[in-house]
């Protein structure tokens, strides 16, 4: 198959080179764009389009609009002042128009001779002396008009337009245009035929709207964009199916143990409080899926704070007491700290070995850590993205938990699947994620329909909502001052330091330069700093001394954003808080709010705000909502943002938006669902056209 396809993009390049010879360069740079198969160039689609299929009188060209006119040239002349550039006058019998060239080569001179007639094309502007177009775009004036608009497509440095219009205009002519879907299938959803689409695009006539075009609202984008998210669903269904046929080990609960209680339920009954109704049922969904014999692959969605680290411990258990390893592996060595020091206080006493890995533990620790892993002497392997290191060998990895699992790119989560492989009997894992950020329905349903997802939608009780202040700057003494006397009445307070995104030795500074500052103007507190560059010792040994108490206020980076848990504290302040992005500021606040007393966070900014940066920070003082902030989050910032680069699964959307074609995503969902079961001949043929290799990304 790939050798025809191979011939395909040989005879392609041949063709062009009939008119001209495509160098290897262009070839190259095409390349660079994706396009090699004839098609890959039907479906790079214009961004925009040029119309030079009619020509205005210039009594008719208004300032504002880019038009295309036709005349004489009555002068041409290179100006100096002030400074060097070049001029000319054209006259079409209706009216005059300046032609200016700020930068121009002599043959551009040359070709402006008096009494020629020419063409120009561009926007037209009001000048100093009248009307003018800046930088025309110069023809022969004999030249027949186009029939169509001219396509505008994405490129890449050094790649004209010409070349590649030349080269899509033949690949429409090469490629095979037949439609995927079927007849009755594009009646039902009221689709325009493939060709007619395709071939709209690339050039339209003149009458349609031109607004259609650029927003992308005409039918033949909707044919597009629905046939897109359909290849999406469809490779996201075949990876779902593909996970379903590996075999995984069952880890079943233990129904009935006997005399003596199973570990899940020692543990339940070993904490300070009772689960609530939604930890409950996700523990249930977790113990089901781990009873199987396929690998689960669920994510674990709760706000801040709601507890998913007890509901982790559970699911640990439970795969323990069936005989096999846990690993679980946090995005930050403070969060995977806490994750030990948790995971090991509830498990230890339940006679479960815990281990600790980190990539900057000392040689011999590790090397232990390491060993226990291989030997299955450690049930439980906690630890940062040391945990997947090549060298760290499973003997028995039954369950693969990742906190925080929208930090992790695709690569390092395959990574931890593929740990199973060097089990004695090679199954894959169970892997359970778990994420604090709130994924929007149709983001759930587009990127992440591969998961099954249980979702924790309410807080432990007791809680009471944080209240969030917002403060400018200069009442920053004012603040000290009542920070001083909530602290005096036994209060904990963390107190963030700005983001320096350019330089973390700049942010370091800050940090060192708050703490000096505020153990200045209050003396009698104990203060501690934490930031990223502290020994993981260190910052396990400062963390240990606030959550003991033995601190009052915590100046800290954002290395305490994610996940970090201590109940007894209870005021937030967060520097030049107009900073932070959205997602960024609800976890840091989650900080706070997680024992009875009320807590406060003070959003500190400054001055004046940016229009973004005020809706950042209304959101925070209106809503303590996780999933309200998310839908807030995507709208100012747009999906592919909002998850980061590393969800790969978006970067294969080049045309459809999730947001703005929800509805779409709804229809293509049940039509994906029925073509595999009534048709496999469609969706083989509709995933050669539009993915072409590119499943792999999904299949994680
Ligand atoms: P997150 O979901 O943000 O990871 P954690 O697991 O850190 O939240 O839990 C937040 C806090 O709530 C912890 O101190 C935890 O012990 C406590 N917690 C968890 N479940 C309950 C519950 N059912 N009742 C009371 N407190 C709970
Ligand atoms: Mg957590």
């Amino acid at each position: 198959m790939a050798g025809v396809h191979l011939c395909r993009v040989a005879s392609c390049t041949v063709a062009a080179a009939k008119s001209s010879v495509v160098p290897i360069d262009v070839q190259k740079k095409l390349q660079r764009l994706g396009l090699v198969e004839p098609d890959d160039f039907i479906l790079h689609l214009p961004i925009r389009y040029e119309d030079e299929t009619r020509i205005v009188s210039i009594a008719q060209a208004q300032p504002g609009r880019t038009v295309q006119v036709e005349g004489e040239i009555v002068q041409a002349e290179v100006n100096y002042r002030p400074r060097r550039h070049l001029v000319a006058k054209m006259s079409d019998g209706t009216g005059e128009l300046q032609l200016r060239w700020l930068n121009f080569y002599p043959s551009q001179h040359k070709q402006l001779i008096a009494g020629k007639p020419l063409r120009a094309r561009g926007e037209v502007r009001d000048g100093l002396f009248g009307r003018e177009i800046i930088h025309p775009h110069i023809s022969a004036a004999a030249r027949a008009l186009p029939k169509a608009l001219t396509p505008v497509y994405p490129t890449t440095d050094g790649l004209a337009q010409p070349i590649l219009r030349r080269t899509i205009a033949q690949a429409l002519d090469q490629a095979d245009l037949r439609d995927t879907l079927p007849a009755k299938v594009r009646e039902q959803y009221g689709l325009m035929a493939f060709e007619s689409a395709i071939r709209m695009l690339h050039g339209p006539t003149p009458d349609i709207a031109p607004t259609a075009l650029t927003e992308r609202t005409h039918p033949a984008w909707t044919r597009i964009k629905f046939d897109e998210l359909l290849a999406q669903q469809l490779s996201l269904a075949a990876a779902r199916a593909a996970r379903h046929e590996k075999c995984a080990t069952p880890l079943p609960p233990t129904v009935n143990p006997g005399a003596r209680a199973g570990l899940t339920a020692r543990l339940i009954a070993s904490l300070p409080f009772a689960l609530t109704d939604a930890q409950n049922r996700v523990v249930a969904e977790i113990a089901a899926d781990l009873g199987r014999a396929h690998p689960m692959h669920r994510l674990l969605q709760g706000d801040v704070g709601s507890g998913k680290t007890v509901v982790a411990a559970l699911a640990a258990a439970q795969a323990v007491e069936a005989g096999a390893q846990v690993a679980l592996m946090a995005p930050t060595e403070i969060l995977a700290e806490q994750h030990y020091a948790k995971l090991s206080g509830w498990l230890t006493p339940l006679g479960i070995q815990v281990a600790w890995l980190s990539s900057s533990l000392p040689a011999k620790q590790r090397r232990a850590a390491i060993q226990a892993a291989r030997t299955g002497g450690a049930q439980v392997l906690v630890g940062t993205q040391a945990v997947i290191q090549d060298h760290v060998e499973f003997a028995n990895l039954g369950l693969a938990i990742v906190d925080e699992q929208h930090r992790f790119g695709v690569a390092q989560r395959l990574a931890l699947s593929r740990k199973g492989e060097l089990n004695t009997n090679p199954h894959v894992p169970h892997q359970l994620g778990m994420s604090a950020t709130p994924i929007p329905r149709t983001l759930a349903m587009t990127v992440f329909a591969d998961l099954d997802v249980s979702v924790i939608d309410a807080l432990p009780p007791g809680r009471t909502p944080v209240r969030t202040k917002l403060l400018v700057d200069s009442r920053r003494g004012e603040l000290l001052h009542r920070i001083g006397a909530a602290v005096r009445a036994g209060r904990q307070v963390y107190w963030v330091c700005p983001l320096v995104e350019e330089s973390e030795a700049l942010e370091l500074q800050n940090a060192v330069d708050t703490y000096g500052r505020i153990v200045g103007e209050l003396p009698d507190l104990s203060v501690g700093l934490i930031h990223g560059r502290l020994t993981p010792t260190e910052k396990a040994n400062v963390m240990q001394a606030f959550r003991g108490g033995k601190l009052q206020l915590l100046v800290a980076t954002t290395v305490i954003e994610v996940g970090v848990d201590v109940p007894s504290a209870s005021l937030m302040v967060i520097e030049h808080a107009e900073r932070f992005g959205l997602a960024q500021l609800h976890q840091l606040r989650g900080r706070v709010g997680r024992g009875a007393a009320e807590s406060v966070c003070v959003l500190l900014y400054q001055a004046p705000l940016s229009k973004v940066a005020r809706e950042r920070l209304r959101a925070m003082f209106e809503t303590n909502d996780g999933f309200e902030i998310a839908r807030r989050d995507l709208e100012q910032r747009g999906p592919g943002e909002f998850l980061g680069k590393r969800q790969s699964g978006l970067a294969l959307l080049r045309f459809a938006d999730v947001d703005v074609d929800a509805c779409l995503v709804e229809s293509v969902r049940t039509l994906a669902a029925q073509l595999r079961v009534e048709r496999p001949d469609v969706v083989a043929a509709h995933l050669a056209r539009w993915m072409r290799g590119r499943e792999d990304f999904l299949s994680t």
